[in-house]
């Protein structure tokens, strides 16, 4: 490159693709149920990308290169798959006739077919949302299989913006990787990276040649640790930005969201990439001695947080970007992540209080807040003013009711030892035999049965107001009623009440609870074209009346059977909501225990012996770096406990875990202290129960032997299978049987077959022991 251009001053590192009013979502469901064709669903994208476009412009982004070409149809990890190629070997070849990956082909990876499993899907980072691992071998055939990308850059301008096209890092891309089902054991995908740097460098050439001036290349996998070894990242980031910078391209920016990058700062300040981000919110400001590293780079600071919706700091920030100034480097403003994690507009939420919008920027204003920043460094006495209102603003949302309770935080600071912990297990555990007196292999569900529609028009019509509060509550009874009689008849042990008033687990929670608030058009991209709409955690938690109480009573009044309380643990409340970021996460989620800690004392009194603890989210949250990995455990296990801790001996207290892959965290979720503990087994074939084994897991353990991730209905047979792995390492007594997750998202036909083959495949199984 002859000269390079100058990097935006002010930027966002990627933005939110769902659409203002989830018409992305809209559209690609469309598409799939055949109601809408390719056609109408490229419109529906092209005008999402131009909304976008005019929008951010809008917001003062409106030099060459500010807007992040961050549009993507369903994952941005699948796009690179699907860019360069990567296609397992089980999908066959799904290129079409001109050689390319196309729409349909995309969707296929992400979807699967009746026979073909799609690409397994996994969190980003500490995020809540999940991208598609790609699966690469030996076998893998690496070469340019679609231009989307440039052409979508070319798309936009023609329509007047010079974006900035992005794609995930190939270093980040392989670390993300799983080694494919033909691969060899011990293979390493990150020994593809010569055979991939040649396709990047080609479709960096393309959109050089369509007039691209920058390219994000993203490697948020610099700033977590890895199973490799860093040098080995090192040599890799230094050989990716080597062969990347040596051809035609545009300039290169590498952004590094979510962390500090430590060690590899030095390697791609020693690489002849144009510009780095460096994420100064989660992360620091790098030390003078590695900013002078940096000389004749542009630094692209990333200040305003990109992950959560708290108005910035601004006087911090200036602060921030005078220590980037003084190192004399080029700075540049952008925010520390894609916002992509946040909803688009907080002015779409007219039903907030004035104040607590005040104190609140998604994605617009956080676009805004960049472009302050931006003009600062250029004349800082022209953000003055917009500092001090920040200042302000930041200020009276210390001292606003319902920030800081004093009974909350009194009751906080008594609380001791004693608190966290229960009697031993053993005491416990002949409590509850005597008080449950349960068969061996006792049968259950994890908590939620289908959501039907109709279950889900009565919750529209109630918040509409067309139906009344107690006539939905009758509507809920009745619901409640069929599934406690469907359980008793299949012949379950232990009953659940079906979660039929609950919306999702963690915004019910919210919606019941002081300290909350929730929003209307706040969506935010989980997967594809799901979205969650986060509830924002904002002042000190208090819980102002019994919550799950009466929905309990009321089902365990229909049967004999012992019935569970289902209540959601405080780490999965904090990792799904927006939290506050003004004191310790361990605080909050303390706060958040001593409420449900009242909540199971109320159904403890309300008859209720069995009480489930949810915590899927346990394993998200885990810092990226290990060095912090310990004290997150330490907090996060405790609000668990505190919540728990209060429960009589003979009070059954369960908990559900998602996933099965137990490696880190296995101490933790043994240091939960629950009596029965569910978790993830159909999908690896019961391959937990070897860890339980080795860990020696002393208490109640129910690894899912019914996969309810995929309409598929387990056969009797495959169940009795199942249940002879796990007796043959779980001792008997310690064995529970049950689906590996809610029933929330099937249907009642395979549900109710499945139910019947767990069920039955149990009593057989009993009979033989
Ligand atoms: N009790 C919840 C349910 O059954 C648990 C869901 C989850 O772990 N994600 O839906
Ligand atoms: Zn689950």
């Amino acid at each position: 490159m002859s000269t390079t251009p100058v990097f935006p001053t002010a930027s966002l590192l990627g933005y939110p693709r769902i659409g203002r009013r989830r018409e992305l979502k809209k559209a690609i469901e469309a598409f799939w149920s055949g109601s809408i064709d390719e056609a109408a669903l490229d419109t529906a994208a092209k005008e999402i990308q131009l909304v976008t476009a005019r929008r951010l412009s809008d917001l003062g982004l409106n030099e060459d290169a500010a807007i992040p070409g961050t549009f993507s149809y369903y994952d941005q990890v699948l796009d690179v798959s699907t860019h360069i190629g990567a296609v397992p070997s089980r999908f066959g070849d799904l290129r079409n006739a001109a050689g390319e990956l196309d729409i349909n082909a995309y969707f296929t990876l992400a979807r699967g077919t009746a026979e073909v499993q799609p690409l397994e899907m996994t969190k980003w980072f500490d995020t809540n949302y999940h991208f598609l691992v790609p699966e690469i071998g030996p076998e893998t055939n690496f070469s340019l299989t679609s231009k989307r990308i440039v052409e979508q850059f070319e798309f936009a301008k023609a329509n007047g913006f010079v974006t900035r096209p992005y794609l995930v890092g190939p270093v980040t891309y392989l670390l993300l990787s799983k080694a494919s089902l033909d691969a060899p054991a011990g293979f390493s995908p990150l020994s593809r990276l010569e055979d991939i740097l040649p396709v990047y460098a080609e479709l960096l050439a393309a959109l050089a040649a369509a007039g691209a001036t920058w390219v994000q290349l993203d490697e948020p996998a610099l700033v977590a640790d890895q199973q490799v070894d860093v040098a080995v990242i090192q040599n890799a980031v230094a050989r990716s930005y080597e062969v990347l910078t040596a051809g035609k391209r545009p300039a290169i920016l590498v952004s590094t969201p979510f962390g500090a990058l430590n060690e590899l700062l030095p390697t791609l300040a020693a690489s002849s990439i144009d510009a780095l981000h460096v994420d100064a919110f989660k992360g620091a400001v790098p030390s003078a001695d590695e900013l002078a590293l940096l000389a004749g780079k542009t630094v692209v600071a990333g200040v305003v947080d990109g992950h959560n919706i708290w108005r910035n700091d601004l006087a911090a920030s200036a602060a921030r970007l005078d220590a980037f100034k003084a190192a004399g480097l080029s700075v540049a403003v952008s925010t520390s992540t894609s916002t992509q994690h946040v909803p688009y507009d907080v002015e779409q939420e007219s039903q907030l209080s004035p104040q607590l919008r005040s104190w609140l920027a998604f994605a617009d204003q956080k676009a805004a807040e960049v472009v302050t920043l931006a003009a600062y460094l250029a004349d800082p006495a022209s953000a003055a003013h917009a500092i001090a209102e920040a200042t302000a603003v930041i200020a009276s949302r210390a001292a606003a009711p319902g920030v800081n309770r004093p009974a909350v935080r009194a009751r906080l600071a008594a609380l001791t030892t004693a608190d966290f912990n229960r009697s031993a297990y053993e005491v416990r555990e002949a409590a509850q035999e005597e008080a449950l007196a349960l068969p061996p292999l006792p049968t259950t569900t994890i908590g939620s049965f289908p959501q039907t529609s109709e279950i889900r028009s009565a919750r529209a019509r109630a918040n509409k107001g067309t139906i009344t509060g107690a006539e939905y509550g009758q509507l809920m009874k009745a619901e409640i009623k069929r599934v406690v009689d469907l359980q008793e008849d299949i012949g379950f042990d232990v009953l659940v009440h079906g979660e039929p008033e609950r919306n999702d687990m963690v915004q019910y929670f919210a919606e019941n609870l002081e300290g909350f608030s929730v929003t209307v058009h706040g969506w935010v991209q989980s997967y594809g074209s799901r979205c969650t709409r986060p509830s924002i955690l904002w002042g000190d938690v208090t819980r102002e009346a019994p919550i799950t109480v009466e929905w309990a009573r009321y089902a365990q009044s229909l049967t004999d059977k012992p019935m569970k309380g289902m209540l959601t643990g405080p780490v999965t409340i904090l990792a799904w909501s927006f939290v506050r970021d003004d004191q310790p996460l361990g605080e909050t989620a303390n706060q958040v225990g001593l409420a449900l800690r009242d909540e199971i004392a109320d159904l403890e009194a309300a008859g209720i012996k069995i009480i489930q603890v949810d915590e899927p989210a346990l394993r998200e949250l885990l810092p990226l770096r290990h060095a912090d990995q310990a004290s997150y455990l330490d907090w996060s296990v405790n609000s668990f406990r505190l919540a728990t801790a209060g429960a009589g001996d003979a009070t059954s207290i369960h908990t559900h875990l998602c996933y099965s892959e137990f490696g880190v965290i296995i101490d933790a979720i043994d240091g939960l202290d629950a009596d029965v503990t569910s978790i993830e087994a159909a999908r690896s074939r019961m391959e937990v129960v070897n860890d339980l084994e080795t860990h020696g897991f002393g208490r109640g353990v129910g690894p899912g032997v019914y996969d309810i991730h995929s309409p598929r209905v387990p056969g009797q047979g495959e169940v009795t299978e199942l249940l002879g792995t796990a007796v043959k390492h779980v001792p008997v007594r310690q064995l529970w049987v049950n689906p590996d997750c809610g029933l929330k998202t099937r249907g009642y036909a395979e549900t109710e077959k499945s139910l019947r083959n767990l069920v039955n495949a149990t009593k057989e199984v009993r009979a033989q022991l």
